[in-house]
């Protein structure tokens, strides 16, 4: 059975995608999402010959060999342009998600790509970023917690001046979520602009468990002597703040 978390993902896939599920593992996300028609087809790109090899062997044992191509490589490397019209990564860092984002795009790899669905570990921030840098727009967030841990999902459009759809509207309109103070960008790239709006039980767990985090960090640079532990400590405060604020 699929964990929620890649559940989570596989909702957001548009039904009759082509599919590229990179650092695909034992191709689970794939294999799904072609099982329940959501792909027409898939590719599950793996770097590690480990999960590659459990990756060929898992689509061989489901029969779907012919829908579902497992290849070797780094990041988009494994796809040709245009083979692809939505692509996940799921279960990495948000800075190695977003740098294999970045030389997909600097290789073409995204020109006909319509949704991204993403899943950082951490560095979510850092993802987000990205998007909003390369002109892709967030069109949800969603938060969960499953054995004790929680994770982001993240889905992306091109942005579409046309039809609307952009950055610029987003943040704003996120922006106001904060009433009479307004969130600053940092803070909606930090929490998640759909997800502080949604402001859901897991959310606000999630980030007290943080503030508890930096007030432990901020205890042991008081018994610190380094002259560096009070701007550390300023900026801890402030993140604190930040934080407290959205709550
Ligand atoms: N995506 C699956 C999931 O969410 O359940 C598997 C996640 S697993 C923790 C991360 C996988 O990404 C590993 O199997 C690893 O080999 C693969 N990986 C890491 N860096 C990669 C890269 N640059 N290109 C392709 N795969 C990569």
């Amino acid at each position: 059975k699929l964990s929620q978390r890649l559940g989570l993902l596989l909702e957001q896939i548009p039904h009759g995608s082509k599919l590229a599920d990179i650092g695909s593992d034992h191709a689970l996300l794939p294999l799904a999402a072609v099982q329940t028609g959501r792909a027409v087809s898939a590719v599950a790109g793996e770097v590690n010959p480990g999960p590659h090899r459990a990756a060929e062997k898992a689509v061989q044992d489901a029969g779907l060999k012919d829908r579902i191509s497992v290849r070797r490589g780094d990041g988009l490397e494994v796809l040709r342009p245009e083979e692809a019209d939505c692509i996940t990564i799921a279960g990495m860092g948000g800075a190695l998600i977003a740098s294999i984002l970045n030389r997909g795009k600097v290789e073409g790899k995204l020109a006909a790509v319509r949704t991204l669905v993403l899943q950082p570990n951490v560095g979510e921030d850092i993802l987000r970023r990205w998007l909003l840098d390369n002109g892709w727009v967030l069109t949800a967030e969603a938060l969960l917690e499953e054995d004790g841990k929680r994770y982001e999902v993240l889905t992306a459009v091109p942005q579409d001046l046309e039809a609307g759809i952009t950055n610029e509207g987003l943040y704003a309109d996120a922006a106001r979520a904060g009433g009479e103070r307004l969130y600053s960008m940092e803070t909606l790239l930090y929490m998640g602009p759909w997800l502080i709006r949604q402001r859901g039980p897991v959310f606000v767990a999630k980030w007290l468990d943080e503030i508890s985090k930096l007030e432990r960090i901020l205890e042991s640079l008081s018994r610190s002597e380094l002259e560096s532990a009070e701007s550390k400590r300023t900026e801890i405060k402030a993140r604190i703040r930040e934080i407290t604020e959205v709550l």
